[in-house]
């Protein structure tokens, strides 16, 4: 089965690291001298295993080793092994989805149970939303710490689902849980004989992946044309689905049609198909003539073609950026002129804080949430259904000065 990533997410000090460490000591995915450094550590010291020593560990490591990739973690059950992708900090976060680094299945939000729902949960909140993750729980934390009380339980579980409940979020389990003493992680409680529903590990173990990027819709972005031994060969990278030899394909946004005659790789004779993540030549029949940014589909799963497209943005130089400036849009291999011609919400992209709506500026590190109008209509789809066609950067003077994704569904609009 095919591993599952999900991001981890909470207030600081509600549990996350120690959660993590938890689910590392429990599923035994800490190489065995690490297993036996913590239980003498914590034997010396006379208590309980401190997880987040376990993390504080782990990040040293990571600092030493620059082949890790630093927001990942795993672990396995006897189902399947999961990715966690831990976000430091909201600006790391911002930046690894950008580049794709990070594209969650799941989400967890941790919350304190003695400290309750807290500012920063509810940016995390949109944060999820922001991703689209619809597969999420809930991680009621600390139930040690209010004597496991089932009443503190559902009084916190009230106030986070009527707050997800308004970015049109429904979490798909609540979980009373004590990281630091590992109960309803992986085992399940004995001081909670109130609670029925699934442990922690049962609930990551019922959640499903999502379409494979095979498995979606095809998406084909034209590189360039190039002649070969007399005829005119497409080039471009399978971004989504597959490219199947015969078939009849609409590029967009001009919408003309032809059929693919051949599938060519270098040094092969020809192929049936080219999957997702191939790089390949295509000859057509009849043989029209994409220009480069177009994009290959199969008719009837288009995606939209528009000018005119929400985004969230990072602004990454230190010249900050106006309103209505004329900059450049990259998505994929298509290129044109832009302007943002709202800035929503100027973001502190550490804190997620929002410092103004309505913005006129973006200074350098900071987010928005921006509307952006291209000078003619692209293909744009949210990050979410595929990536290629939901991140871009933008450029201003050869110089790429931020990066961004889209992030809701988008709607035609030429
Ligand atoms: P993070 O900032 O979210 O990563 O939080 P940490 O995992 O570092 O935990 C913050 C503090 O809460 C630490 O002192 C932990 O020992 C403590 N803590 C975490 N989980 C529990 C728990 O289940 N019960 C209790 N009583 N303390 C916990």
């Amino acid at each position: 089965m095919r591993n599952l990533r999900f991001v981890m997410v909470g207030h600081v000090d509600h549990g996350k690291s120690t959660l993590i460490g938890r689910l590392l000591y429990d599923t035994e995915s800490l190489p065995p001298d690490k297993m036996d450094e913590i239980r003498i550590a914590s034997e010396e010291q006379g208590k309980e295993v401190e997880f987040a020593y376990v993390m504080d560990h782990l990040e040293e490591e990571r600092a030493r080793s620059i082949t890790i990739d630093t927001a990942q973690t795993f672990f396995k059950t006897p189902r399947r092994e999961y990715v966690i992708i831990d976000a430091p900090g909201h600006k790391e976060f911002l930046k690894n989805m950008i580049t794709g680094a990070s594209q969650a299945e799941a989400a967890v939000l941790i919350v304190d149970a003695a400290e309750g729902v807290r500012e920063q949960t509810q940016r995390h909140a949109f944060m999820i939303d922001m991703l689209g993750l619809e597969q999420l729980i809930v991680v009621v934390n600390k139930m040690d710490s209010v004597d496991f009380s089932e009443e503190r339980f559902e009084k916190v579980k009230k106030d986070q689902v009527e707050f997800l409940g308004r970015v049109h979020l429904s979490p798909t389990y609540v979980i009373p849980i004590s990281a630091k003493l590992g109960d309803n992680v992986s085992n399940r409680s004995k001081k909670m004989d109130w609670y029925s529903g699934k442990t922690f590990l049962e609930a990551l173990d019922s959640f499903v992946n999502l379409p494979s990027v095979l498995e979606k819709p095809l998406r084909y972005p034209v590189q360039l044309l190039h002649q070969v031994e007399g005829e005119e060969v497409v080039m471009g990278r399978v971004e989504a689905g597959i490219l199947r030899r015969g078939e009849e394909l609409v590029f967009l946004p001009s919408g003309e049609k032809s059929r693919i005659k051949k599938i060519m790789e270098f040094g092969t004779e020809g192929r049936e198909e080219a999957e997702a993540g191939r790089s390949t030549g295509i000859v057509l029949d009849p043989p029209v003539q994409p220009a480069r940014g177009e994009v290959a589909c199969v008719p009837g799963e288009e995606p939209p073609v528009t000018n005119r497209f929400p985004a969230s943005v990072f602004w990454m130089s230190p010249a900050p950026f106006r309103i209505e400036e004329e900059i450049l849009i990259r998505v994929s291999t298509e290129e044109v002129p832009a302007r943002v011609v709202e800035i929503k919400e100027r973001v502190d992209s550490s804190t997620l804080e929002i410092l103004e709506e309505n913005a006129k500026v973006l200074n350098d590190t900071e987010s928005g949430e921006v509307v952006i109008e291209t000078a003619r209509p692209i293909v744009v789809e949210s990050f979410y259904r595929t990536k290629e066609l939901g991140r871009f950067v933008l450029v201003r003077r050869h110089d790429v000065v931020a990066g961004g994704i889209i992030a809701h569904a988008i709607t035609q609009r030429a």
